[in-house]
């Protein structure tokens, strides 16, 4: 049994305040349910608490959970006991934690660990990968096919006397050539990198042979930095634009402005009407957290638009179980119109030093935290009605978003 000791401060101290009450049986324990959290709009089939991850817990696990509770819940008390006991000698220490903001969303913040996340919609689901064999490759047409794990994604595409492999996840690289094999007996002769990130190219030493790598210069720089004998250097870069003509199959690579990272390229396949761009449009999904750790979030939203500008059927994401649609990349962007607004309203109508403990009024960082979180906080209660159940993960990284844009609104 794990313990969310991380998650025990606030809701601890409001679980003494309030005399909750553990509530014992073969299910979650509603221990440390958050004073302030609510079912929102009557929809309570997933309600969303802040409890001790408990879940495992079975009937037969009982006494020691009860065991290990009363210790905890011992310890709990001393602790609380002795934490006033400082806050009386000394306010100006740390003191445990305060109550918690109005309005406190129903969705956990970051670092609070909670019970079970909301379930992934059907929609956000792929194929089943089969059993024992750790990956699945789906033909996109005319010779070319996604390879995934149902986490990552990658490509290739055969052609007359090869094969161009684009991106080598370390998660699944070494069954990329027994997935190759399954449709053709030609050789890889090229691999393109979508960008420098590990996690999507790291795993191409393990394709063997010495295909010519395809990248943008940017790529080849960040790659030359990182100095990883798992991600050879590129042997043909380019700075803008590249048409990576193979027998009679076409990719066409393209880089803008950066914004998930410099060099991240649009991989074009015009016959097949495919696109592919990397950790920018998660299908179904919340964005991986602070839009997948976009390095420019005014960019972000630009690639978005760029991806929709493709005339494509198929998008490939690098990430999540399935291949995408236009009207996934739509839904995203629809997304992210709502959460700029939110933010935007947010920054624009929470006050600066409310809520603010009066002793810290001297400290401008915790001033200005307490209103950034506040802002936060009024973001995820604007958008958790009409999302929370739109997109897979909503609840997973919807403060991270939240937060990410905040930042920009008020920096970029
Ligand atoms: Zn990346």
């Amino acid at each position: 049994m794990r313990y969310a000791l991380h998650a025990w401060t606030l809701p601890a101290r409001k679980w003494l305040e309030e005399g909750h009450r553990i509530r014992h049986g073969d299910r979650n324990i509603p221990f440390l349910t958050l004073a302030s959290s609510r079912t929102h709009d009557g929809d309570d089939a997933v309600p969303i608490r802040r409890m001790m991850n408990m879940q495992r817990s079975s009937r037969s696990h009982l006494p020691h959970t009860a065991a290990v509770l009363s210790a905890a819940l011992a310890s709990l008390v001393v602790a609380q006991a002795s934490l006033a006991q400082q806050a009386a000698r000394a306010p100006h220490d740390l003191a445990g934690t305060g109550a918690s903001f109005s309005n406190m969303p129903e969705v956990p913040p970051i670092g609070a660990r909670i019970a079970k996340y909301l379930d992934v919609p059907d929609a956000a689901k792929g194929p089943a990968i089969p059993a024992g064999k750790g990956y699945r490759t789906e033909r996109l047409g005319a010779g070319l096919y996604m390879v995934t794990d149902n986490a990552y994604q990658s490509m290739f595409l055969v052609y007359e006397s090869g094969v161009v492999v684009v991106d080598a996840p370390p998660s699944y690289a070494a069954h990329i050539k027994t997935a190759i094999a399954e449709v053709t007996g030609k050789p890889i002769t090229h691999l393109v990198y979508s960008h420098a990130h590990a996690d999507h190219i790291g795993g191409a030493a393990m394709l063997g042979g010495r295909p010519i790598i395809v990248a943008h210069a940017e790529t080849k720089r960040l790659l030359a930095r990182s100095n990883d004998r798992n991600r050879p250097l590129p042997t043909v870069t380019f700075t803008d634009g590249y048409q990576l003509k193979v027998g009679s199959q076409v990719l066409e690579l393209q880089s803008r402005r950066a914004a998930h990272q410099p060099g991240n390229l649009f991989i074009y396949a015009p016959a097949q009407k495919a696109l592919m761009h990397v950790d920018v449009v998660y299908p179904g999904w919340m964005m991986w957290r602070r839009f997948g750790l976009a390095e420019d979030v005014p960019a972000y939203f630009d690639a978005v638009e760029a991806v929709k500008s493709y005339d494509f059927a198929k998008f490939v994401g690098g990430h999540v179980a399935r291949v995408g649609s236009r009207e996934d990349v739509v839904v995203q962007a629809e997304f992210m119109a709502d959460l700029k607004a939110a933010a935007l309203k947010a920054l624009q109508t929470v006050k600066v030093g409310a809520e603010v403990n009066p002793l810290d009024l001297g400290n401008p960082w915790a001033v200005y935290d307490t209103y950034i979180d506040r802002v936060a906080a009024s973001c995820v209660n604007a958008l958790t009605p009409k999302w929370k159940r739109r997109l897979a993960a909503f609840d997973v990284y919807i403060w991270d978003q939240c937060y990410a844009m905040e930042q920009s609104l008020r920096i970029d």
